[in-house]
């Protein structure tokens, strides 16, 4: 039987389960929309030009035994990417590597994957479509994976001068009560008339 080889934007689980395909390749970081959004900010003038970032990538599609009969589809997921990040310290851009490796186990409907077991970490859960877009579902992976303040372990150099003088770029934060005595002492002197 001919096989046709599988599209990872549209990917057909099943058979990649059925047949217990692995399929690998590389996309340009670009490509990922609302990632590239997040780092494209970060990214100027970090890395030499025409390099284009990859997020090389890995699935391998397996079929599980249910314990009440039949087969569940599973799928191994990983990706590796190196991003440009800005450190938050001394806000020079560093090379930050992203790598992410998840479980996905699939359900026929929506109402089966809300019966199961919400505390399982070692897998998620998804409902089979026809079609799969896998590139979509490591982008979301790899923005979960992003570090919510980056910042490297040790800063390359001294911090530039430029950060401590600067104070629009790190304002000292005011003191919360103090604002609100302000504003009540305003409204007070206000209403008096009034
Ligand atoms: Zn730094």
């Amino acid at each position: 039987m001919k096989h046709r080889p599988q599209d990872p934007l549209a990917l057909d689980i099943a058979s990649l389960c059925q047949n217990a395909e692995t399929l690998t390749g590389t996309w340009p970081l670009i490509s990922m929309k609302r990632l590239g959004a997040d780092l494209t900010a970060a990214d100027d003038g970090a890395r030499p030009a025409g390099a284009h970032p990859l997020v090389t990538w890995r699935v391998q599609g397996s079929l599980r035994p249910l314990r009440g009969g039949g087969d569940q589809c599973v799928i191994e997921v990983s990706a590796d990417a190196r991003v440009v990040l800005r450190c938050q310290r001394c806000l020079t851009p560093m090379a930050w590597p992203l790598t992410v490796e998840r479980r996905y186990a699939f359900v026929g409907s929506e109402d089966e994957a809300a019966e199961v077991d919400p505390d399982n970490d070692d897998e998620d859960v998804l409902v089979l479509a026809r079609r799969f877009d896998l590139r979509e579902l490591i982008e979301d992976e790899l923005i979960l994976a992003l570090p919510i303040v980056p910042r490297h372990d040790v800063c390359p150099q001294p911090l530039a001068q430029v950060v401590f003088d600067d104070e629009v770029a790190d304002p000292p934060a005011p003191h919360p009560f103090a604002a609100l005595a302000a504003l009540r002492k305003r409204g007070g002197e206000g209403d008096a008339d009034g």
